[in-house]
């Protein structure tokens, strides 16, 4: 038996009626100019929306045609997200930060037919106009135009010129929910970056997961300061739920260094921010010297990365600030676990959830993937791949087979870790990053995370090294903050107190700085490298 429901489409034209309707007065895109701020209500993203998408019609965007982007975080980033998934194209938003060998192939791969570039990175992306082969109009946002030099068959238009005079109301097209809106690649390292593509129905359920009580808990009466790249992982969802319930945005446009994210936050007063670990590091460590009014957030997302315990605590004990840590991939939309510590839990008890990845929402299912391919309980203990499935997670990668990383239907991480029989997760590592020293997994991680609760250390990075006696054992690298001193031995005698002894590392170096991927987590691999090198000056303890 049918039920006897409407089936209305989750689709993106129904998040940007909203965010430009009923919140259209009232929520504002923010974006930072490096002295300040402008200013655009979402009544006004709604109508250049609107004419953006006219525009494109007459480039020729009538079908799925791939629009890319190639932007910082900024209003008309927030334009082009909107307009081009609900006039029935198809959003790709380029990662400016991969290397121009990739950005090639995935510009290519996903056959990008229009790019509207932010006119700050015409420099970077006009050494890669001429090697993409399917672009055939460039729209430069910003100004400056005139300055692209481009291939024949291909035609630049200024972003502002092309949206002046097209109507301000488009008759958003009824699509199919499962249709593609977005595509984003993930940041492999090691292969070609592999295309995820998100429909409209993923999006939607998504953006109301980010704004459960229990999720994000983005509402109308916040101010979202949106750290996390539009490039990456689509800004952890913060764009469409943002304009789902009508809260404002901050973005950061290209000023993404400690300053001006604290002077940002003084003026702009967001109730909210999300960001990597390495950011809030950072931005941490410039607060310290330099005080900044951060009192507006009340909380931050920490993700893409494991929060260190010591980083959650500063934020909670220096500033009042509550820390969400989060979980998720490019391929989880991405926004999969989030923790809450359980009512009524108390003292150190509390810490210990938040400082895990948390608890999954009803829309994604999770199981651990023993070595023998079996399926493990949630005891707690148990340590295995994890694998997920639901209606935002991916089912295959855009025309690119990966057998390996799909599973009779679950995604697999490729994160290892454990489930309590309450659902909290805790990862312990990536499955290539653990380390195995005599037949025993050490946890990097658990170990970073560790060492960067000592007072003189801003970050640190964990590796195995190939060992004659154990076969491999960690090699931490550490960066000092400013001005402080500590050797290795009293970094070794800091963690006797929390690690078991057979786990203390003996290789240590100090680092400059940490290598860091394109979108901001520590780079083991380069790390790796540099290692193999002998580009480390490594000291061994007894
Ligand atoms: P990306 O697709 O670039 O966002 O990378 C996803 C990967 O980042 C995951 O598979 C994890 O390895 C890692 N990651 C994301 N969030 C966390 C977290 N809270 N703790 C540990 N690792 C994380």
């Amino acid at each position: 038996m049918f039920s006897t429901m409407q089936d209305g489409s989750l689709t993106i034209a129904r998040i940007l009626e909203q965010g430009s309707g009923p919140h259209g007065a009232s929520a504002q895109v923010i974006t930072w100019t490096g002295e300040g701020s402008r200013r655009r209500t979402y009544a006004d993203v709604g109508r250049r929306a609107a004419q953006l998408a006219h525009a494109l019609r007459g480039l020729g965007v009538t079908g799925d045609q791939r629009v890319g982007t190639f932007m910082w975080n900024n209003a008309e980033h927030l334009e082009v997200y909107l307009a081009v998934p609900a006039m029935g194209a198809v959003l790709h938003t380029l990662n400016i930060r991969l290397f121009p060998e990739q950005l090639v192939y995935v510009a290519n791969h996903a056959e990008d037919e229009v790019v509207v570039v932010d006119t700050t990175l015409l420099p970077l992306f006009g050494k890669l106009l001429p090697e993409l082969k399917t672009v055939r109009h460039v729209v430069v946002a910003g100004g400056g135009a005139a300055g692209l030099e481009a291939p024949q068959g291909v035609q630049v238009h200024d972003y502002e010129e092309l949206l002046s005079g097209q109507p301000v109301e488009f008759d958003w097209p009824e699509l199919d929910e499962r249709s593609a809106a977005a595509m984003c690649y993930t940041s492999g390292t090691t292969a070609n970056p592999k295309g995820v593509v998100y429909s409209h129905r993923s999006i939607y359920l998504h953006s109301m997961q980010v704004c459960m009580t229990d999720g994000m808990a983005l509402s109308q009466a916040d101010r979202a300061l949106a750290i996390v790249p539009m490039f990456h992982a689509m800004s952890w969802g913060l764009p469409y739920a943002a304009f789902m319930v009508g809260a404002s945005i901050v973005m950061p446009d290209r000023f993404l260094q400690p300053e001006p994210l604290a002077k940002m936050t003084a003026v702009e007063r967001p109730t909210m921010a999300a960001a990597v670990p390495t950011i809030w590091q950072g931005v941490l460590q410039y607060l310290s010297a330099n005080p900044h009014d951060v009192s507006s957030l009340s909380e931050v997302v920490v993700g893409g990365a494991a929060c260190p315990l010591s980083l959650m605590k500063t934020f909670e004990e220096e500033y009042g600030i509550t820390v969400l840590h989060a979980w998720g991939m490019t391929e989880t939309s991405p926004l999969g676990s989030v923790s809450r510590a359980p009512a009524g839990t108390t003292g150190e008890e509390v810490w210990r959830y938040r400082a895990s990845q948390g608890r999954l929402p009803a829309g994604v299912q999770a199981r651990l993937i023993g070595d023998d391919d079996q399926v493990l309980p949630w005891d707690g203990e148990s340590v295995g791949e994890l694998e997920v499935r639901g209606p935002w997670i991916a089912a295959s990668y855009y025309g690119d087979d990966d057998p390996e990383k799909f599973h009779d239907g679950w995604l697999r991480t490729g994160d290892v870790g454990h489930i309590s029989p309450d659902g909290f997760l805790q990862l312990t590592d990536r499955a290539k990053d653990v380390i195995k020293s005599g037949g025993e997994w050490i946890s990097s991680v658990d170990l970073e995370n560790k060492v960067m609760g000592h007072p003189a250390v801003a970050e640190a990075m964990v590796i195995g090294v190939p060992d004659e006696k154990w076969s491999e054992r960690p090699l931490v690298a550490v960066v000092l903050r400013d001005g402080q001193q500590v050797d290795a031995a009293e970094l070794r005698d800091f963690l006797a107190d929390s690690v078991a002894k057979w786990q203390l590392p003996e290789y240590w170096t100090f680092i400059d700085e940490a290598p860091k991927t394109s979108v901001g987590k520590f780079d083991k691999k380069r790390l790796r490298k540099q290692h193999a090198d002998g580009g480390l000056d490594v000291t061994r303890l007894d």
